[in-house]
């Protein structure tokens, strides 16, 4: 089983015949720190403001991971506290709410991309979660794929080894692409929506807008957003 997360050794295992690699750049990373700060919030917060993307998410009731859009090749040493504040506050704040601020225990710059490595299986090598796949972090579908992947090579394994049937383990790549390319889709839709690419122009900022109204003011387009979000149901 090839699981050795993204710089993974083991797809190269593959010969390059008989693989193929998907790829997708995106022209913006995340700028991401570790707060000593309150909740500002009981739930996740995703901003799409005119200034960029910004996601508060909670750790615990005293430390607090946030992330604003940034240029891949930004450099952390030229950000102090209070010019990553500045930034936060003017992506999330207003309306009535006002993000609770602290000193920042760690920062980075995560640049992402979306990858799918075809097909999860060579002989009997199996590839599993970032190895196989990675997804840019918007959609939070890059653990539970993982996780995904591997609850379909178990019922593979658990077939093969209690009835000699190898019909799960040869359909494991299949079964498992079905899965990761709706989170690829998802992860882009989500990261394509909420963050504004460089260079976007009127058009492109105003059809986003109305993207985004479309999804609240719709229970459909609602629903979907939280089905995808949450995960979908699993089975053999
Ligand atoms: C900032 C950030 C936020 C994220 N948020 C979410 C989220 O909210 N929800 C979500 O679902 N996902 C999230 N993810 C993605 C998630 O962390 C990964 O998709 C997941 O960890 C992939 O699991 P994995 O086991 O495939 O790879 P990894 O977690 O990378 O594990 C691979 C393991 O293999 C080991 N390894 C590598 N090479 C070797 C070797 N040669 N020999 C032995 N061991 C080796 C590594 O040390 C590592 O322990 C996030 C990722 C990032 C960076």
């Amino acid at each position: 089983m090839g699981a050795d997360g993204s710089r993974s050794h083991c797809r190269f295992q593959i010969p390059e015949a008989n693989r193929k690699w998907y790829f997708h750049e995106y022209p913006f990373a995340w700028f991401g720190i570790l707060a000593q700060a309150p909740r500002s919030s009981d739930e996740l917060i995703y901003a799409n403001s005119a200034n960029g993307f910004a996601l508060i998410s909670q750790r615990t009731e005293t430390v607090q991971r946030m992330y604003f859009q940034c240029d891949p090749k930004e450099n952390v040493a030229d950000w102090d506290d209070e010019r990553i504040w500045s930034e936060f506050r003017k992506r999330v704040n207003g309306n009535g709410f006002e993000l609770k601020e602290g000193p920042v225990l760690e920062k980075m710059v995560l640049p992402f991309r979306s990858f799918v490595h075809t097909p999860m299986r060579h002989g009997n090598l199996f590839l599993a979660g970032d190895a196989a796949h990675t997804v840019p972090p918007t959609g939070a579908k890059g653990l539970n794929l993982a996780l995904h992947d591997v609850k379909v090579l178990f019922e593979g394994l658990e077939s093969f080894y209690s009835n000699g049937s190898n019909g799960l383990l040869e359909s494991y790549s299949d079964r498992a692409l079905e899965r990761v390319w709706k989170a690829q889709h998802f992860s882009y839709w989500m990261t394509s929506m909420l963050h504004t690419a460089p260079g976007s122009d009127d058009f492109g900022r105003a059809r986003q807008l109305g993207e985004l109204h479309s999804v609240v003011s719709s229970r459909h387009a609602r629903a979907y957003l939280a089905e995808s979000y949450t995960g979908w149901p699993t089975g053999k």
